[in-house]
């Protein structure tokens, strides 16, 4: 009886899926290696986890916490760390809390992952997914592959270099699901319309505003907008040009009696001075005492609520939101709701986390749920 597992895609999802399951299991990868998005994570460091609580981790997947809780609650950060540690990569914990692996190389992730008895097939093209006498029937540009189960984990459309570049999307979807609109997030945040560059390499913490949402955070100014941990964090709710608010301070008409009035606006302020000349050019360097209360008015309005149109920088997304539905999965094995023994895992799903470690980690744990499930119901028919 044909019991196995194929796998679509080798990278972090895939690769855990065919650890887990062994022998019982092989990957379909188009590209001629596997895990070149976690080689280069982390700056080639691989932050592949963190040492969040289970309660703190949940938070860090937007409107898709509920979705994602039982993998995360499954295969939490702790045991992810311990099934490395039973694979011989043992971890550190920065004090900003991300893991990385003690080596410091992404690359010994990747080879751990590889250490068990299943096969990798290289440079397969899928040209065709169907079911036949229960069986999954999987046409490559190679060969024909059957398998019993099948997980795709080919995860998402950014840095499409590395082999996720959505190439299985149609297919995905005449297998019928549904592909939610995809784009890249996790990225710089550009504002053309307000000159920042004079402030590049400037790091604060400061808010961002759309509507209802406000997030605070650090911030490291660019050429172009504003990266940094608040920016890729924010990104995840926003659409190209839409309208920002930016504050970088709360003052009020009376705050600037506390200052020195023979000083310059831009020093006497607590912000890096080339921060107050790039946001106000104009009155940066009159003096305190020179400024009208519409000046000061002006002042407040610009370090407070600086509203400017926004793009993303889509070519250094390091994740994406949207993919495969999650209405149509069950997220307490990873299943399909529509075809039987078809599972997700990975980027590849409309989850999305925030930087710190948190998609490696959901990698990881939707594909332990997948691979979990499929042992269950193997182990059930056989006994
Ligand atoms: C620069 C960068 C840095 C990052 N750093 C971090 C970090 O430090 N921590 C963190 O948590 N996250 C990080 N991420 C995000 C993280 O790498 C991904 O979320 C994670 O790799 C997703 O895993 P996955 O298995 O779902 O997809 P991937 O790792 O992208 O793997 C998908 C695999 O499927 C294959 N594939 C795609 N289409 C097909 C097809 N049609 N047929 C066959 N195979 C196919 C691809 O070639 C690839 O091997 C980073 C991302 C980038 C781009």
């Amino acid at each position: 009886m044909n019991n196995s597992t194929a796998i679509i895609g080798g990278g972090a999802a895939g690769l855990m899926a065919l650890s887990i399951l062994g022998h019982e299991a092989f990957v379909l990868e188009h590209r001629n290696e596997c895990g070149r998005k976690l080689l280069i994570s982390g700056g080639g460091r691989c932050n592949f986890t963190t040492s969040d609580n289970i309660e703190t981790l949940i938070t860090r997947y937007y409107d898709k916490k509920n979705f994602a809780s039982p993998a995360l609650y499954g295969f939490p950060p702790e045991k992810i760390r311990s099934y490395f540690a039973s694979l011989g990569v043992n971890s550190i914990r920065e004090e900003s809390g991300k893991i990385f692996p003690a080596s410091g190389k992404a690359i010994d992730i990747v080879n751990a992952l590889q250490k068990n008895e299943g096969k990798i097939f290289y440079g397969e093209r899928i040209r065709g997914i169907r079911k036949e006498d229960g069986l999954f029937v999987i046409d490559t540009d190679k060969k024909q592959h059957r398998a019993k189960y099948l997980i795709i984990a080919t995860g998402g459309i950014t840095f499409p270099e590395t082999g996720s570049d959505g190439s299985l999307n149609s297919l995905i979807t005449s297998l019928g699901h549904t592909i939610v609109s995809q784009r890249g997030v996790l990225t710089e945040i550009m504002c053309h319309s307000l000159p920042l560059f004079k402030a590049e390499g400037v790091s604060l913490n400061m808010s961002l505003k759309k509507g209802k949402i406000r997030m605070s955070g650090e911030a490291v100014i660019t050429k172009r907008g504003i990266s940094g941990p608040l920016a890729e964090n924010f990104s995840h709710y926003l659409e190209m040009e839409d309208e920002v608010s930016l504050a970088f301070l709360s003052l009020r008409r009376e705050s600037f009696s506390l200052f020195s009035q023979k000083a310059l606006l831009k020093n006497a302020l607590p912000l890096p001075e080339r921060l107050t000349e790039a946001v106000i050019p104009s009155l940066a360097g009159k003096r305190i005492a020179e400024l009208s209360n519409a000046d000061k008015d002006t002042v407040i309005k610009a370090l407070a609520e600086n509203r400017t149109e926004v793009r993303l920088n889509e070519r250094r997304a390091m994740c994406t939101r949207g993919g495969v539905d999650t209405a149509e999965i069950d997220r307490k094995s990873m299943e399909s709701k529509i075809v039987e023994n078809l599972y997700f895992a990975g980027e590849v799903i409309d989850v999305d986390g925030e930087c710190g470690g948190y998609n490696i980690t959901w990698a990881f744990s939707s594909a332990a749920m997948a691979a979990g499930s499929i042992r269950k119901k193997n182990n059930l028919m056989l006994s």
